[in-house]
């Protein structure tokens, strides 16, 4: 049987793998070439430290705030429409303790899963991709931000991972090339990292190899229906397609294809920066967040990428000057010898994180169309949680029950 993955992102490029593996004939389709999407720039993060859904208490607040700062890493681009609405107003009602609570052991299991399945994947001979599990650390330098870190550091050990509340001495030992100048950080061990320009590369050639093929350059633009399944993919070449099974994994742009098939996903693209400096002169060991400025900084080989900010764009393609400084500015503030001076905005990547209203994916096969299995929604987790994904599209295609539980994913909850 073949299946057609919509989206050669790590979450298609995962569902293909597993796909694969499990004798699938695999199609991938995607409306670019598979050279600098979302799966590419990003920060590169394992997290099995990120247990804590998008949607939580206080983050409202916290969000009101940065609205009104223009060098912020949050921004809602104001615009008319009711897709937005919906979203926010869900999201509103998501920041709750329940859903907190709820999600937290879940999204443990799928991050340690994944990252379990990321140290085998990095073991195979097709595979270099500068995977380590070095950990990452939080840093901070504001008291307020230690009492939450510290928190968070409590709730880990509850879940049974390991976090070490650390001093700014300790921390400073643990980057002894680096000088640090924080109040202190909460060091996660269990977190990975690599380098996804290099996994996805890698991933692609791999497949090919496998006999998985690829069309690029090729956008679904709709879908003809027969009986309660998709029969057929019409692309923008002009081809149309016909269908056994279709994984939806278009990431942020999985919201505008299901509603042309009458469905409907709450989806926010979260657009994010980063650089990366090749082969800079310093650079920390141990990637960090700086969690008052909420930037990544991760070593990748002998590079240096460095990302954030989250803003609901609408897609926007340009890079907000201002934004991105204050990205860039955050920097020598927690590491004084990283130079801050970046200019050149022609080299700044973007990427759009799916976003989902309550900050949990979407798994799961249609109610509606029996033969469409959905996989998105994974924000600021799709790097980190591809693998596992992948191996959950697998797991569901052959009728086997997924090692995580997805009953707070499914795709229709909203
Ligand atoms: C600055 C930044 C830092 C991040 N850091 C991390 C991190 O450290 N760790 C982590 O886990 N995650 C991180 N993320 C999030 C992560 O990058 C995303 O969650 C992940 O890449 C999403 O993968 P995806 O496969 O769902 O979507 P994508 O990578 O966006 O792939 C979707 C694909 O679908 C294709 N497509 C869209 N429409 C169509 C269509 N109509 N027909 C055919 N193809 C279509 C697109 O061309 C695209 O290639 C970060 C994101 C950003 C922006």
């Amino acid at each position: 049987m073949r299946v057609h993955i919509i989206g050669g992102g790590i979450i298609g490029l995962s569902s293909a793998w597993y796909l694969r593996k499990e004798g699938f004939e695999v199609t991938v389709i995607d409306a670019q070439d598979l050279k600098e999407g979302t799966s590419h720039g990003n920060a590169g993060m394992i997290v099995p430290s990120h247990f804590i859904p998008l949607a939580a208490p206080g983050v409202i607040a916290k969000g009101i705030k940065w609205m009104f700062s223009r060098k912020s890493p949050f921004y809602i681009k104001p615009r008319l429409s009711l897709e937005l609405v919906e979203w926010l107003w869900t999201f509103y009602r998501s920041c709750s303790h329940a859903h907190v609570e709820r999600a937290m052991p879940v999204l443990r299991d799928y991050n340690l899963w994944s990252r379990q399945l990321y140290s085998e994947l990095a073991s195979h001979p097709d595979f270099r991709f500068c995977f380590e599990q070095k950990g990452i650390l939080m840093l901070f330098k504001e008291a307020k931000t230690e009492a939450e870190e510290f928190e968070l550091a409590d709730q880990a050990a509850e879940l049974g991972l390991e976090a070490q509340k650390l001093s700014a001495a300790a921390t400073q030992a643990l980057e002894p090339g680096l000088r640090l100048d924080v109040r202190g950080s909460v060091y996660f061990p269990g977190d990975a990292h690599l380098y996804p320009n290099l996994l996805i590369r890698q991933l692609t050639t791999a497949l090919k190899s496998q006999g998985v093929e690829f069309l690029t350059g090729a956008a679904v633009t709709d879908f003809d229906t027969v009986n309660g399944k998709i029969s057929r993919l019409q692309l923008s070449t002009g081809q149309v397609v016909p269908v056994e099974k279709v994984v939806l994994a278009a990431g942020s742009w999985s919201a505008g294809l299901m509603k042309k098939l009458g469905l409907k996903l709450l989806l926010q693209d979260g657009k994010g920066y980063s650089v990366t400096l090749s082969s800079p002169e310093k650079r920390p060991g141990i990637p960090a967040l700086l969690s008052e400025a909420k930037v990544a900084v991760t070593p990748m080989g002998d590079d240096l990428r460095i990302g954030g900010t989250l803003e609901i764009s609408n897609f926007s393609p340009q890079v907000d000057r201002l934004r991105f400084q204050g990205i860039m500015e955050s920097l020598p503030r927690y590491y004084p010898e990283l130079n801050s001076g970046w200019q050149d905005l022609s080299k700044v990547w973007h990427g759009y994180r799916p976003c989902s209203p309550d900050g949990l994916p979407y798994m799961g096969f249609s109610k509606k169309h029996d033969n469409l299995l959905v996989a998105t929604g994974h924000a600021m987790m799709g790097l980190s949680l591809g693998p596992a994904t992948g191996r959950m599209v697998a797991d569901l295609m052959i009728g086997k029950q997924p090692e995580v539980k997805l009953d707070l994913f499914d795709p229709a909850r909203f």
